[in-house]
């Protein structure tokens, strides 16, 4: 199959022991590995495709803890580089009491934002048949100058580009700036994914429609993924349009749902990008991508939680009995 290449940050999210309360209120934390690169590359792997991440962790035992854990799950490490000086990113996740997810960070700087362009690993980068990436490395140097690089060099070698701008707003200097940086690349993606929240934001409309979504339509794109929780999803291309709904799930937690939904896209595109062009075909992979991110609701934290095939495939099979 062909190798998925996902650029980004790689960190680890604490979140309290017991769900509904502060930070401040929270008794404890478990440590979960995150970052939403590194959980869509881990997701590929984990249905059995060919996957790399690509990022700076710091060189303290959280960061070697996270390589271990790309390793432990077959995702490739070469693209990996590790800083002598500042520590891997920590973010602290709370669920407030309307099931939102708030996050405080601990990046003053941590080591994914240091990674520079020299030290990406140009042969890696070259070799992916995808190349996804989000929109958290775009916000400083030096790593915003790495991830543009990568990115245009993965172009050029005929990757297919996937975009999930993965809004994390608390990590920008201002809202206007995250959505000047987010659409300063938003015509070099050929896959976009984005959240119902994220469409708001980008957009400036409350009404989720169509005309909504399709005014991010580009000329290069060739799918528009809206992705509604337990509402499913909704497609775009320049041929036809439509939504697939949602698996039902007893959902205990929602972290990296959209990550693997996004993973088990882009591995069934990685080997027949023509999936984009044959709405049946589409609609077959959408449905098993929102099997797989209903299955990682259903468990606590985004690695754990996601989905081999044959999980995925026995819940689109009890459901359809
Ligand atoms: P994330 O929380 O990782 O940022 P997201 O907001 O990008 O996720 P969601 O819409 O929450 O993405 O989830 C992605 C997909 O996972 C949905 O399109 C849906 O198929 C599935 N999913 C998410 N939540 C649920 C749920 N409660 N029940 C069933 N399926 C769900």
């Amino acid at each position: 199959g062909g190798l998925v290449v996902s650029f980004g940050e790689m960190l680890i999210d604490f979140v309290p022991t017991t769900s509904g309360v502060s930070l401040a209120e929270a008794p404890g934390f478990l440590k979960a590995p995150g970052g939403a690169p590194a959980n869509v590359a881990i997701a590929v792997a984990r249905l059995g495709g060919k996957a790399a991440f690509v990022g700076k962790l710091g060189d303290d035992e959280f960061g070697h803890m996270l390589a271990g854990i790309l390793k432990q799950n077959g995702v490739s490490g070469d693209g990996l580089s590790f800083d002598k000086g500042a520590r891997t990113a920590l973010a602290f996740v709370t669920l407030k009491s309307d099931g939102e997810r708030e996050f405080m960070f601990y990046r003053n700087p941590s080591a994914d934002m240091l990674l520079t362009p020299d030290e990406l690993n140009l042969d890696l980068i070259r070799s992916a048949k995808v190349f996804h990436y989000g929109s958290i490395s775009l916000i400083v140097e030096p790593c915003r100058s790495a991830h543009l690089k990568a990115m245009e060099e993965a172009k050029k070698a005929g990757a297919l580009l996937s975009y999930d701008p993965n809004l994390r707003l608390p990590l920008w200097p201002s809202a206007e700036e995250a959505r000047e940086q987010i659409m300063s690349i938003w015509d070099k993606a050929e896959v976009i994914k984005v959240s119902d929240n994220e469409l708001e934001f980008l957009t400036g409309s409350t009404t989720i429609d169509d005309a909504t979504a399709m005014s991010l339509w580009h000329s290069n794109l060739k799918l528009l993924l809206v992705t509604l929780g337990d509402h499913g999803c909704r497609y775009y291309t320049k041929d036809f349009k439509g939504s697939v709904d949602a698996f039902k799930v007893d959902a205990v937690d929602t972290t990296g749902a959209g990550d693997s939904f996004v993973g088990a896209l882009l591995g069934k595109i990685v080997d027949d990008h023509s999936i984009l062009e044959d709405e049946s075909r589409l609609r077959e992979a959408l449905t098993f991508a929102n099997a797989c991110g209903a299955i990682t609701t259903t468990k606590k934290g985004a690695i754990p939680a996601l989905p081999t095939v044959s999980e995925a495939l026995e819940l689109i099979k009890k459901s359809s009995s």
